[in-house]
């Protein structure tokens, strides 16, 4: 990896964060006068823990990773909009991705004035490591891998991903939003080898909690210090701080629902093999299948005025013809095996 002054932008470098009152003084007293708060309303009257201690200790515990290696977010969308902030320097640096994949890191890239070199996955939606390395050049900055993809669905293969943070010498971002559905392992354990991985991972999907917008971002403890002066100093809401620490003493509930939805993937993926007008159910590492049909904006629409949503992926780069169908509730996954089996 080159060297983390190398890779930032010098403005980001020489940084000097914001300053607040909780961070000059963040011990326990009697009397708090040091923020302009009002002393009516508790407990909502106080500014949130802008380092998020409590949140944190408990998330390093969950997921075994050191304290100073996890960043807390407001979503997954914000260190993945601090990461080309922090990284890139708009209108001059550019990331390599895959295409296709989660469209957030376009659009991130977009607003920073970023250019993203996309780079197709293989016909069995794998990475093609030899045109993502042929891609970079002396500003490239980050490659973006997501995995298990959306999309797709489809968890890629550990060795690839394996060369890509060895063959590149910037930063590797690996999104494994859907990781708790799958089969395969986090390179989470593996944080302390490679330097230059960023895992992001999320509370939207299996721990049900995207409502309270909580992401995470794991790196070594570097990366998470550049991440932390760059946030707003208030990033994480003291609803969402609180609300997540009671959550997330729920790991068995979080996993209960995690075997019941993968039940209910393998019912969904035979009833939609059933289907005469689906092409092809492409196999899921995650809570989603993607399924090919030759008409999808048809199928699309006869869900919706069966009120079923689902969505229409078919202009997406190798997803031609393509649904992709989130798995819901067993009510849900009947109501629309139903309304499916209605079609034509
Ligand atoms: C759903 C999803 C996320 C989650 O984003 P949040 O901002 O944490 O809700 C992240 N990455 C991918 C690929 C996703 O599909």
């Amino acid at each position: 990896m080159k060297p983390i002054e190398l890779l930032l932008r010098r403005n980001i470098l020489s940084l000097k964060p914001y300053s607040s009152a909780r961070d000059e003084y963040s011990g326990e007293a009697a009397v708090f006068l040091d923020a302009n708060e009002n002393p009516f309303n508790q407990p909502y009257n106080r500014y949130p823990d802008p380092y998020q201690r409590k949140l944190k200790e408990k998330i390093s515990k969950l997921k075994g990773v050191d304290v100073d290696s996890v960043f807390l977010g407001n979503g997954s969308d914000e260190p993945i909009d601090l990461l080309f902030r922090v990284f890139c320097e708009p209108g001059v640096d550019n990331v390599v991705s895959i295409d296709p994949t989660y469209g957030m890191y376009q659009v991130a890239a977009d607003i920073n004035n970023i250019a993203v070199k996309r780079v197709l996955l293989t016909d069995d939606y794998q990475l093609d490591v030899e045109k993502l390395l042929a891609a970079v050049d002396d500003n490239t900055k980050m490659i973006f891998l997501c995995s298990p993809n959306n999309p797709t669905g489809n968890l890629f293969n550990v060795d690839a991903v394996e060369k890509l943070l060895n063959g590149f010498d910037g930063i590797v971002v690996l999104d494994e939003a859907y990781i708790d559905f799958a089969p395969g392992k986090s390179f989470l354990p593996r944080l302390n080898s490679f330097p230059n991985l960023v895992v992001l991972q999320t509370f939207s999907k299996a721990w049900g909690m995207a409502g309270l917008r909580l992401g995470m971002a794991f790196a070594d403890r570097v990366i998470i210090k550049v991440l932390s002066k760059v946030k707003y100093p208030y990033n994480l809401n003291i609803l969402t701080q609180l609300k997540a620490l009671e959550l997330l003493d729920n790991n068995e509930q979080m996993n209960d629902w995690v075997r019941l939805l993968l039940d209910e993937r393998k019912k969904l993926e035979s009833e939609l093999e059933k289907l005469n007008f689906i092409v092809k159910v492409y196999p899921s590492d995650s809570n989603f299948i993607l399924a090919k049909t030759n008409n999808p904006k048809e199928v699309y629409n006869f869900l919706v005025k069966h009120k079923i949503i689902i969505r229409d992926r078919s202009s997406v780069a190798l997803c031609e013809g393509c649904l992709r169908f989130t798995v819901g509730s067993p009510v849900e996954n009947e109501k629309l095996i139903n309304a499916l089996k209605g079609y034509k």
